[in-house]
């Protein structure tokens, strides 16, 4: 190991050590709704101890909000996902005697939580959507395009990252939800996602790279997002977001997710030093230690959304 990496250890290991110091006041996350969050492609609730929203839970529960972590596809479109999540949002609701939820969806899980609180407002308190795939991304674009319909290369794709959704699935302990991923796909390329904006509009913004309505319907949309590719060099995942970046044309972007195309709502901001796996805390909290905590980003919109008396 050189210098410099010995340097960014230390300084990891610093990081580690004096963050968890910091204090809140009691009650700072506590929303009058529950709080439910909507996992993005490949995603699950926890696979044996490894959340998806990695310590996120349990921080927000630690100030007061009752939090329910989603299990939906982990690949399948925007509208299959969107009435698995309405299933288990009536069941939140009858399980806790609340009225509405908040959602809070990463990924794919934005335009999932976007689709109940569009045929379902009355249900939704409030949208945030984390690197939220509100107005495509051409990573999924130049997939389809590698893999036109029709061709062998589409089954094939189609075949393995099934499979794959199938085994994550499975391993997360719900193996009968359906997966077909060239569905997710679709949903998540440009052309997929401007039907379904024009299907479901509230929040998204009207010009290219705006704010959208911060409230439709009686329910507040909001949106935050990273653009740096690359934040820690020990995480594994870095260099293919890195890879995965080049889709963009040098356009801001997480490395999956473009700046412009995360926005909804009020735009909380769209520009953190974080790539598409640290906007939730991954891979196991390895994140970049110049930025906020993706953490703590969390808990400043539960408390956000207190303030807003939801
Ligand atoms: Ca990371």
């Amino acid at each position: 190991m050189n210098a410099s990496r010995w340097k960014f250890l230390l300084a990891f290991l610093l990081a580690t050590l004096v963050l968890p110091a910091q204090s809140w006041a009691t009650g700072y996350t506590q929303t009058k709704y529950p709080i439910v969050l909507v996992h993005g492609l490949f995603g699950f609730d926890n696979i044996g101890p490894v959340e998806y929203f990695y310590n996120i839970p349990a921080a927000l529960r630690s100030g007061g909000a009752q939090v329910y972590v989603s299990q939906v596809s982990a690949a399948n479109s925007t509208e299959v996902r969107g009435e698995q999540l309405l299933v288990e949002i009536q069941q939140i609701l009858a399980a806790t005697g609340a009225t509405k939820v908040n959602l809070i969806g990463h990924s794919h899980g934005g335009p999932t939580a976007r689709y109940v609180a569009s045929i379902r407002p009355d249900l939704v308190a409030s949208v945030s959507t984390v690197g939220g795939v509100n107005k495509g991304s051409p990573v999924a674009d130049m997939l389809l395009g590698i893999a036109p319909a029709g061709s062998l290369s589409r089954t094939v794709l189609g075949s393995i990252t099934t499979g794959l959704a199938e085994l994550i699935s499975f391993l997360s302990g719900a193996p009968t939800l359906p997966q077909n991923a060239i569905a997710a796909a679709t949903s998540l390329s440009t052309a997929g996602t401007l039907k379904f904006n024009a299907a479901h509009p509230q929040g998204v913004p009207t010009t290219a790279c705006g704010q959208g309505a911060s409230q439709v319907s009686g329910v507040y949309y909001f949106s935050w997002s990273g653009t740096q590719p690359a934040t820690n060099i020990f995480d594994i995942t870095d260099p293919f977001l890195v890879l995965t970046s080049l889709a963009f044309a040098g356009a801001s972007n997480d490395g999956l997710v473009g700046s412009c195309s995360s926005h909804l709502g009020t735009v909380i901001r769209d520009n953190y030093g974080m790539n598409h796996l640290d906007e939730v805390n991954q891979t196991i909290g390895l994140v970049n230690i110049f930025e906020t905590s993706p953490v703590t980003v969390f808990r400043q919109q539960a408390n956000r959304l207190q303030g807003l008396g939801l």
